[in-house]
């Protein structure tokens, strides 16, 4: 019997990463993806390899301060009001996972994911010897005011019920750890735990490695149609012809519920929309990345500059730039930033990513339950940058008959069905 054909559509960080540890396994493995795959969510993000991200977006309070953030311009979350059967079903659901008891259970199951993932980062670059500015001494989260401060302490005290490392800082001690930032803060709270990278190097590289070691990628082909008999995958029509394989990955990131309507597979999802931008050469640039918290910004020390993050438009799929929403991220950069002023973001040039949102805030990750080869990866919203490789080792595992190193109810492809 040959190797085992696999098909997985989506060259972002989740399909790449399924691609990485099928091929290891000794699959024959094809990518598809209708961009060049160089400009998609995995590119442009903040970079942040996360296990400090334990709480998911759909958390106590997030309702009565998303309706006021809906109320303004430039507010770092908006959600498009529609009158569209998935988003107020998503909407429903979202409220129904925004109570502690089920926050805990996610923040458990996230837990889990991250430090793995973060491990099999370390590992993949090391055995494939990538540089992408990889760096582990953790990320500050900046808070302007005290209250927010306090507010953040829960956090702090969740995460070291899980042993991370993480501690509160007063403004003198983040001063002393972040002396090139003259931060506008009551105080911040560190999380040692944290790494980051330049995610567009990694994924141009980790692309390269792919291709050395035998996958094969078929760019600028768009999955048009999916053709089932019975319980089973038998082909995929693109406008490049027609593609066959043993066994298929969804891994489309914000589009893969479109794709999955047709075989009637409910996968609620929202994309939500961020923006980001790099200052080649900053007027300052932080030893460390942070969290602007009150701005809901992130900023970045990259291999090419200083990169800001920010904002979640819950929009739909078009990747339209609002330039409100960017203003709001630089007037957030400015209020907590002070060495930064205006002129130094004239030459900005905005990217626009879709962070594929799940409504309890925990991926898809595992086998489609009516389809016997048919796999699903996505919904890791902010954190899917960071969970790329242990999804895509669950992923392959589940494929080549090992038990993924995870496994969970929480995530279930079908779990909303
Ligand atoms: C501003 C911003 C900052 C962020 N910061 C972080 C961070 O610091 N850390 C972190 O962990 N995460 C972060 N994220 C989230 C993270 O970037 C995403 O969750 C992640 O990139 C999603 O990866 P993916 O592989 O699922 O999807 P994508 O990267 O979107 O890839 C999906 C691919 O599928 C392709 N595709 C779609 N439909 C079809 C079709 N019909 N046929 C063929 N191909 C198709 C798309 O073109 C795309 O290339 C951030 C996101 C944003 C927007």
């Amino acid at each position: 019997m040959g190797a085992k054909k696999v098909i997985v559509i989506g060259a972002g960080i989740v399909g790449l990463s399924t691609a990485y540890f099928l091929r290891k396994q000794g699959a024959d493995v094809t990518v598809i993806d209708n961009t060049d795959g160089s400009n998609n969510c995995s590119n442009g993000n903040a970079g942040y390899i996360s296990p400090s991200h334990l709480v998911p977006l759909a958390s106590p309070g997030i309702i009565s301060q998303g309706i006021k953030w809906m109320l303004n311009a430039e507010s770092p979350f908006y959600i498009k009001p529609r009158l569209n059967r998935d988003l107020i079903k998503w909407g429903l659901l979202f409220k129904r996972s925004a109570t502690v008891s089920k926050v805990d259970a996610a923040a458990k199951v996230l837990y889990q994911l991250t430090v793995q993932s973060q491990t099999l980062y370390e590992k993949i670059m090391a055995d494939e010897n990538i540089e992408a500015g990889y760096k582990k001494p953790g990320l500050l989260m900046i808070c302007k005011t005290e209250s927010t401060l306090k507010d953040e302490i829960e956090l702090v005290t969740m995460a070291k019920s899980f042993g991370l490392d993480a501690e509160v800082l007063t403004r003198e001690e983040t001063e002393e750890m972040e002396p090139n930032i003259q931060y506008n803060m009551a105080g911040s709270v560190y999380f040692g735990c944290d790494a980051w990278m330049t995610p567009n190097v990694f994924m141009q590289k980790f692309k390269e490695i792919l291709i050395q070691l035998g996958v094969n990628f078929q760019y600028n082909t768009q999955l048009e149609k999916i053709i089932h008999k019975g319980f089973s995958i038998e082909k995929l029509v693109t406008n490049k012809g027609e593609f066959t394989a043993d066994e298929y990955v969804l891994a489309a990131g914000s589009w893969s519920p479109i794709l999955m309507k047709q075989l009637k597979i409910d996968i609620p999802l929202q994309a939500g929309k961020g923006y980001s931008f790099t200052l080649p050469s900053p007027v300052a640039m932080p030893k460390l990345p942070s969290i602007l918290v009150e701005g809901r910004v992130a900023t970045t020390p990259m291999m090419h500059g200083l990169r800001i993050a920010g904002t979640m438009e819950i929009a739909g799929t078009q990747l339209t730039i609002n330039e409100r929403r960017v203003q709001g991220i630089i007037k957030s950069v400015k209020e907590f930033m002070p060495q930064f002023e205006e002129q130094d973001f004239s030459q900005i040039e905005t990217w626009a990513g879709l962070r594929p949102c799940t409504p309890d805030g925990l991926p898809y990750i595992g086998r489609a339950k009516k389809y016997k080869n048919l796999l699903i990866g996505t919904g890791h919203a902010m954190l899917g940058f960071t969970l790329g490789p242990i999804t895509g080792q669950m992923l392959s595992h589940e494929i080549m008959g090992e038990k993924p190193a995870i496994v969970s109810p929480l995530l279930e492809v079908e779990r909303f069905a």
